[in-house]
Formats: structure tokens, C-alpha cells, sequence
């Protein structure tokens, strides 16, 4: 080949030939970085195709292939690719998501220390060392006893100083070298080695169909749909021990990682040092040390958020996608893929199984199982016949009628807790919303106060006595009166984890109440020190959002309040049910995990809504089963697929102005079956002083949209009007 095709970090889309030099020729692939000349100067690129034609007349010569170290695996590179093409993203985006940024710019390198060690002479111990100063003497005898030392520990150990030390090393003692040590992100922490458990029937039969997909390298993809503590993730770790004697690798992903390290912690008891983590908790240090761990091969398992499935292993065997129905698996800027789905083209790839694990599967990789695509695989009982919490919906509605007071907590929730408080088992109570009170009114002229920046009412914070946006961040002091009328007569509207904490310290005056959500935990310490503090019970009721409803285990829980679960039914989103759906589940699977059994009190408006009546009974494929004759009806997702067009500018007419043109050009280039719905101002009309509005594509071929909307873009670039893309979207706001 004499020609290469080579990408830049500028977001053009295009590609550029270079030739070959001579001396380059025999080695350089696809994935390597050089440095080649560009418009004046010079800009490093990878290497994406190599040819032996160009359509350029002149063409200019490449001058060096850089760092080893920053070359991306032939396969990640074909990966970058399929991801370009089906998200509708510039390749070089792609091609840039494969690195972590720290492994990318080349600057990061191993951290190396000085280590001493002795040398021939100093083992004798001969007539020379007893010539030796007695500080000198102690330094030799500590290394002959420990081998070898970093220079700091061992001037911390004796009490020659560093230059006695210097002279030892001149006088040919002792040998001063840098050694290159790995910056360990668990260097804080014990791990208790753990043992594969017998698994149970359910367990064992999974496990053997995951094995004969991993046999036969068939690049089956499973879905492992089970309750919380159903046992899956002990699978995933049996089906790791599979992978791992056939000498292939194995990949890990799970949302949002630093918030439950009890997930990674789970791997490293089980496979010690063989594990890699990558996730947005680790230094820049740390992550480049675990990156080059896989990429040398020194560790065989990665465990990470969404970009951990780059990880560049050279022989994969498997990717588990744990909770694989999670919206943290979406990137949500360019390149925006979804790691779970990308998963499944990494497998076939590379010839890799995939295993994706739920106990609130999407509905799109539900359907998936019964149209046979993939492989459903169901675990019906939790370990041990541990019984499933009981989920009781409290009808806020009549609880109004009869107590004649709208009150945010239940009767019914009320006396559980002081039930609960009682026996010395702990609660906790959980609502998606922040702050004291969700908006403010004059009751006298109606204003209401909204962020100047967005199209959203400010949340009061009471302790900081703070009007905050939400969205943007902007905050101003709470107004004493009404800034339209100056009427003093403020009030304040709905309520969130603020407001809660508030009202619980007040109808609970003896509970120990701690409150977590994005205002409280302002450092990962602090995180850490309450969910500490809950486990060794010196808390007996914690408030939180979401933020604490996922992942986490407290065998002293009995009792899960979830005070507003119809708070995101009427978000104008189709998903809105499965959401509902999903936290119910997610949250009642806080309660009874230790020997005593769980209640969840849920109070909500609408108890006849079907999600929350599946909810209720906790029976997943009864949701399913009701939910998906609508969406077929409707036909959304997985029926059709989406393309979201984002129009994003600072003045409303250019972006409305901008938006309506594209729709009429793309008309057109639309095959009959596409519905375009829009251009309408998205329901989230502003952000952060950005006018949003949004053009909704419905069809059954993706790649047909995508390729339609990707001859168009390049026509309106350089427009006041951010044009982005958002395929097989999750959310429509
Ligand atoms: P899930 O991932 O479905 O929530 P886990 O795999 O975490 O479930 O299992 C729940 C608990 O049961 C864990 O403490 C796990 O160690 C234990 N466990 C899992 N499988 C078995 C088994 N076959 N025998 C005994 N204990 C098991
Ligand atoms: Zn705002």
C-alpha cells in the first residue's frame, strides 16, 4: 500500500491521503497515530485505511509514526467506524472516543520512583562494611533484609539522610534506579478474597448456555432477566472464570460506577489483581495506569462505565452489560452511542457473547428476546427463597378526602414508620426531586418565578434561602416580596428531599434522619461517611433521590417510602411508563434484603395506571405484556426506530427559521414510511439562554434516515443554529 487515509481531531468528517514513506512502509496500520503536515504546520491523526489510489492529484508525505502507546486495535478501529456511520457522527469523533483523553494526548507517563537495591559488594558483609558508619551499616542491613526499597521509605526507616545515602551509591553499595510503579486506585481499600457459590438450578442452566456460546465463540447476545438478588451477578462472575480458561478477556459494564463500589468490588474479591477499572471517579494517573494494564495484557478483566467497552482487549470473549436498561449507557455528546448496543457490535466483531443482566429489562431488548434475536434467560426466585418485599400503592387522592388535608405523607406511611423506628429497623424514603419547594407564586398577581436563562420555574433551597435553576445552575437570593407586585404574600409550591428531611425531623423528633441527594453530597467523602454511618445504623431514616435507589444493599431496611411515583407519568415521553415502572422495582429492591421481610408504602394519584399496578406485583412481563400492544399501536420504539434533530441557537428566530428549512429540504431525501413530526419547540424550550427545538424521525430503517440527514448537514454548518443528532434518542425533552 502506498497511501494512508488519516483522520484529525477537527470535526470535519473527512479524511485526508497521505503517502507512505519508504521507511514507513512495511510497518504502518490502520490504528496507528502519526504526524503528518496539515494546511501550515503539522497535526497528529490516526491512520484509518490504507490504499493504494487516491482521487488527490498532489499528495503530501507522511513525516513519523508516534507513540506506540497511543495506537487503537484494528478491531476498536472498525468498531469507530460502525459507530460513525449508524450515530451520524463525524469519524474522527469516533475515532477519538476509542482512547481515554489521558492515553490520547500522549503527555501522561508511568510514574517512576527511585528504588534501592544492594549491590554484590554490600552482600559480603566483609571487612569494608565494618568500616562503615553505623547509620551506614543500618541502611545495608535493612535492604539485605527487605530486597529492595523506595528511596522514601527507606530514608523514613533509617536515620542516614539522602546524602549518605548518595554516597553509599558512589562508594558502589548500593544501586539507584528508576522503577516505573503503578498508581493504584484501591490502595485505601481490603479486599476479602471470595469463592464461586454452588449456583441453583436457574443459575446453573444459564450458566451452561452462556459457556456453549462462549465455546463456540457464536457471538450469541443473552439477556439475564432477573429480580434484585436473583443471583446474577454471581453468573456474570462464573461465566468471567469460563472466559478467562479459554484464554480470552472479558469486559464489565455498570452505570454509573462510583457511586456503588460495591459492584467493582465484587470482581476484584473474586479475581484480584486480573481486574482493570475505568470509570470517572479515577485520576488522570490512575486511569492511564489501568488502561495500559489491558492494553499490555497485564489484566484480562475490565470493569467500567460505558467507555470501558473500548477497553483494548486483543482476545475478547465477553461483554456483561449489567442493568443494561440504564440511560447512563447513552453518551450524550458526539459520538452518542449507546455502550449496550454498541456492545452487541463489538461481540460480532470479535466474536465475543454478549450478556446483558436486568430485572427491569427495556422493552426494546424484551422484544428483542421474543422476536429471537437474542437469548432470554430468566431467574424466577431471589437466593435462598429470601421472599420479594410486599408493595402497597396508598391512593393520595382519597387519603385527601378522608383526611381532609392534602399532606405528603400517608397515614399509612406514617405509622409504618413509627413502627419501623420502633423495632430499631431503618427506612428510607425517596423522591426525585431536590431542593424545598418546586416553585414560587405570588398568590396575589400570579408570578411566578422562572430562570431567565431556561424555560423552567426556579426550586426554592430553603437553608441557602436561594431561588436555583435546576437546568443552568443560575441562583438568586429568595425574594422577600413579589418582585412583580411587591406583595409580601410568597408561596411556595410542591416539594422536594428538602422540604422531606424537614418534615420528617418534625413528625419524628427522636429518628436519626440524614438526607442524600446532589445539595448534601457535595464531596465522594461525604457520600461515603453516610451510607457508612446507615449501615452501621447510626441513621435510622435517609431521604434521598434517585441517587440512592440503585445498586445499594442494607440488610436493616424494612421499609421503602416512595413519596410522589407518579411525578414522572405525565412527562410528555413515551417512556414515561417504563420509567415509572422501573423505579418502583428499583426502589423496592432497597427493602427486605437481610432475614426480615420488606414493605414499600408507594403513594401516587393514579393507582389504576398500569405500570404501577404491574409495579405492584413486581411482575415484570405482566408490564410488558400490557405496555407493548400501545407502543405498537403507536408505533414507537421497538416498533420504529427514532432520529431526534436537535436545533440549538441563541435567538429563537434564527433556530425556528433554521429548523423549519431543514425540515423542508429533508422531506424529499425521507423514504415514504418516515415520519417526520416537528420542527416544534422542544419541551424543554430553553436552556442555558439556548432556544431548543426539535425535529422527530420515525421509520423503520435507521441507516436509510441517518444517511438522508447526513447528505443535509454538511448544507448548514456554519449556520447561527447548532444542528446535532440524536439516534434511538432516550429521552425526548
Ligand atoms: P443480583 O446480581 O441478581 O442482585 P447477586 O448475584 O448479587 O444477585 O446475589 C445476591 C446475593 O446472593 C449475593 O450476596 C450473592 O453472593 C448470593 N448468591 C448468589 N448466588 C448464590 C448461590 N448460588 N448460593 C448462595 N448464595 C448466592
Ligand atoms: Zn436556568
Amino acid at each position: 500500500m502506498r497511501i494512508a487515509e488519516v483522520v484529525f481531531n477537527l470535526s470535519l468528517d473527512k479524511g485526508f491521503d497521505y503517502l507512505i514513506p519508504a521507511h514507513l512502509s512495511a510497518q504502518l496500520q490502520v490504528g496507528n497515530r502519526v504526524l503528518a503536515p496539515f494546511r501550515t504546520g503539522t497535526r497528529s491523526g490516526y491512520v484509518i485505511r490504507l490504499k493504494n489510489h487516491s482521487s488527490v492529484q498532489k499528495l503530501k508525505t507522511i513525516i513519523s509514526l508516534e507513540d506506540e502507546k497511543r495506537q487503537i486495535p484494528p478491531a476498536l478501529l472498525t468498531l469507530a467506524a460502525w459507530i460513525s456511520d449508524y450515530y451520524c457522527c463525524p469519524r474522527e469523533n469516533a475515532v477519538w472516543a476509542m482512547l481515554p483523553a489521558v492515553v490520547r494526548k500522549g503527555e501522561m507517563a508511568h510514574k517512576q520512583i527511585f528504588y534501592l537495591t544492594l549491590t554484590p559488594k554490600a552482600a559480603a558483609f566483609d571487612a569494608q562494611f565494618e568500616a562503615l558508619s553505623k547509620k551506614q551499616q543500618d541502611v545495608i542491613r535493612i535492604l539485605h533484609r527487605v530486597g529492595a526499597l523506595p528511596l522514601k521509605e527507606l530514608l523514613g526507616l533509617v536515620e542516614a539522610g539522602e546524602r549518605s545515602i548518595n554516597r553509599l551509591c558512589a562508594e558502589g553499595w548500593l544501586l539507584k534506579e528508576k522503577r516505573v510503579v503503578e498508581r493504584d486506585p484501591f490502595r485505601d481499600t481490603i479486599i476479602q478474597p471470595d469463592q464461586p457459590k454452588t449456583l441453583n438450578q436457574e443459575q446453573a442452566h444459564a450458566l451452561d448456555q452462556i459457556k456453549l456460546s462462549l465455546d463456540r465463540q457464536d457471538a450469541s447476545t443473552f439477556l439475564l432477566h432477573g429480580v434484585t438478588a436473583s443471583g446474577k451477578t454471581e453468573v456474570y462472575l462464573q461465566a468471567i472464570q469460563h472466559c478467562l480458561d479459554l484464554q480470552r478477556e472479558a469486559i464489565v459494564l455498570v452505570p454509573e460506577i462510583s457511586l456503588t463500589p460495591q459492584t467493582c468490588d465484587r470482581f476484584r474479591q473474586r479475581y484480584g489483581n486480573r481486574v482493570s477499572v475505568l470509570h470517572s471517579g479515577l485520576s488522570d494517573g490512575e486511569r492511564f495506569d489501568e488502561w495500559n494494564r489491558i492494553n499490555d495484557g497485564r489484566s484480562q478483566i475490565a470493569v467500567g462505565a460505558r467507555s470501558a467497552l473500548f477497553a483494548p482487549f486483543r482476545q475478547l470473549g465477553l461483554i456483561v452489560v449489567d442493568e443494561e436498561h440504564e440511560n447512563s449507557y447513552k453518551q450524550e455528546d458526539s459520538p452518542r452511542y449507546n455502550a449496550r448496543d454498541v456492545a452487541v457490535v463489538r461481540g460480532k466483531l470479535e466474536k465475543a457473547t454478549v450478556l446483558m443482566g436486568s430485572a427491569t429489562p427495556s422493552l426494546e431488548t424484551y422484544h428483542n428476546c421474543r422476536t429471537n434475536r437474542y437469548k432470554l434467560l430468566t431467574l424466577r426466585e431471589r437466593i435462598a427463597d429470601r421472599p420479594l418485599p410486599v408493595v402497597e400503592l396508598v391512593d393520595m387522592s382519597q387519603e385527601r378526602v378522608m383526611t381532609g388535608q392534602s399532606s405528603i405523607f400517608s397515614r399509612r406511611l406514617k405509622d409504618q414508620i413509627n413502627d419501623r423506628l420502633h423495632c430499631g429497623e431503618q427506612v428510607m424514603l425517596f423522591l426525585n426531586r431536590r431542593g424545598f419547594a418546586s416553585q414560587m407564586l405570588c398568590s396575589k398577581c400570579g408570578y411566578a418565578a422562572t430562570c431567565t436563562n431556561c424555560s423552567v420555574a426556579y426550586t426554592y433551597h430553603r437553608k441557602e434561602a436561594q431561588l436555583l435553576c435546576h437546568l443552568c445552575g443560575a441562583q438568586m437570593p429568595a425574594p422577600q416580596k413579589c418582585p412583580g407586585c411587591n406583595d409580601p404574600e410568597i408561596r411556595y409550591t410542591g416539594f422536594g428531599t428538602e422540604k422531606i428531611e424537614a418534615v420528617t425531623r418534625a413528625l419524628f423528633p427522636t429518628a436519626l434522619v440524614a438526607r442524600m441527594d446532589s445539595d448534601t453530597m457535595t464531596s465522594k467523602d461525604s457520600y461515603r461517611k453516610i451510607l457508612d454511618a446507615f449501615r452501621s445504623q447510626r441513621i435510622n431514616i435517609l431521604i434521598g433521590t434517585q441517587m440512592i435507589a440503585k445498586g445499594l444493599d442494607f440488610p436493616n431496611v424494612t421499609l421503602v417510602g416512595l413519596l410522589q411515583a407518579d411525578q414522572g407519568l405525565n412527562l410528555p415521553d413515551f417512556r414515561s411508563g417504563e420509567r415509572t415502572f422501573q423505579l418502583i422495582t428499583q426502589v423496592a429492591g432497597r427493602a427486605g434484603r437481610g432475614e426480615q421481610p420488606g414493605l414499600v408504602v408507594v403513594q401516587t394519584y393514579t393507582p389504576y395506571h398500569f405500570a404501577l399496578q404491574a409495579a405492584c406485583k413486581q411482575d415484570y412481563v405482566a408490564f410488558y405484556e400490557a405496555e407493548i400492544p400501545g407502543r405498537e399501536a403507536l408505533d414507537f420504539p421497538p416498533f420504529s426506530r427514532m432520529i431526534m434533530v436537535h436545533f440549538r441557537g441563541r435567538e429563537e428566530s434564527q433556530v425556528s427559521e433554521t429548523a423549519l428549512a431543514f425540515a423542508e429540504k429533508l422531506q424529499p431525501l425521507l423514504k415514504a414510511d418516515v415520519q417526520a413530526i416537528g420542527p416544534l419547540p422542544a419541551p424543554l424550550s430553553k436552556i442555558n439562554t439556548y432556544f431548543r427545538y426539535q425535529l422527530l424521525l420515525r421509520g423503520r430503517d435507521v441507516r436509510a434516515m441517518s444517511a438522508a440527514l447526513r447528505s443535509l448537514l454538511p448544507v448548514y454548518k456554519h449556520r447561527k443554529c447548532d444542528i446535532y443528532l440524536d439516534v434511538d434518542p432516550r429521552s425526548l425533552l
